[in-house]
């Protein structure tokens, strides 16, 4: 589980987050939505600590990160994460893209590395494409294999940021199915996407975040008919 609170986040004068609570349970996922600027990937970011929160609390597990005597590589190696950008070695194949970080961080063999990265890649539907080079893939592919990637770390927990906004749009299906079923084995995730489709669909909670605050948050699907805050109103017109 995932629980923030009153977090803020400040680069210089910018005032990115402004007190954030929410909490992500075991096997949830939470969608967080919001324009451009608004503090979504900055907020993910200090959920596992590639940014330093200005002050609040970031608790996994009950665990808090934020505490100067956490053992941050331990608790971040529960945290699997997905960027819009796939962040594949170009020069590796698919498979040593998934058995690098299991040898060096998780002391794996290289043979049972492979093994777990054979499985990964036939749960995203690409036991094909084990020899081949990331530039020989779709997008899409790519992303599902950045996805096998993460998996192939046995993370607790999976944050997306925008899987899918910079793949082509008949590519998007693919890697919101292997989404789906990850959340339907029970994953626990946290979500930052504009596929509102998905969101509606697959999220237990949606989370509308503007000018670095939750402005309102709440079942998908109530949310996504029946937005309360004329932000959110104004927001969700402009993108359904
Ligand atoms: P988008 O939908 O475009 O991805 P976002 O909601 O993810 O937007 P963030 O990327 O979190 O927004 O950015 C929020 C604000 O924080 C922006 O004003 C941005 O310029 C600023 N910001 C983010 N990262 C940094 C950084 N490393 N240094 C300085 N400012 C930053
Ligand atoms: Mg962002």
């Amino acid at each position: 589980a995932i629980e923030v609170r009153d977090l803020h986040k400040s680069f210089g004068d910018n005032h990115v987050l402004t007190g954030i609570d929410f909490h992500v349970d075991k096997g949830q996922v939470v969608c967080v939505i919001g324009p451009s600027g608004s503090g979504k990937s900055t907020l993910l970011r200090c959920v596992n600590r590639l940014e330093e929160p200005t002050s609040g609390q970031v608790l996994i597990e009950g665990i808090d990160i934020t505490d100067p005597e956490t053992e941050l590589d331990a608790v971040r190696s529960r945290i699997g994460m997905v960027f819009q950008q796939f962040n594949l070695f170009s020069h590796m194949t698919v498979l040593r893209n998934l058995t690098i970080a299991q040898q060096r961080a998780k002391k794996r063999s290289r043979r049972e590395a492979e093994e777990i990265a054979r499985a990964n890649l036939d749960r995203v539907g690409l036991s094909d494409k084990v020899d081949a080079y990331p530039a020989h893939l779709s997008g899409g592919q790519q992303q599902r294999v950045a996805i096998a990637r993460a998996l192939s770390m046995d993370p607790d927990m999976m944050l997306f940021d925008e899987p899918t906004s910079a793949l082509d749009p008949e590519l998007v299906g693919d890697v919101l199915d292997v989404m789906k079923t990850l959340a339907a084995e029970g994953m626990t995730m946290m979500v930052v996407t504009h596929e509102m489709g998905f969101a509606r669909e697959v999220g237990d909670e949606l989370v509308f975040m503007a000018d670095g605050v939750i402005c309102e948050e709440g079942d998908p699907r109530e949310v996504l008919a029946h937005p309360r805050e004329t932000r959110t109103q104004e927001f969700l017109s402009k993108v359904l």
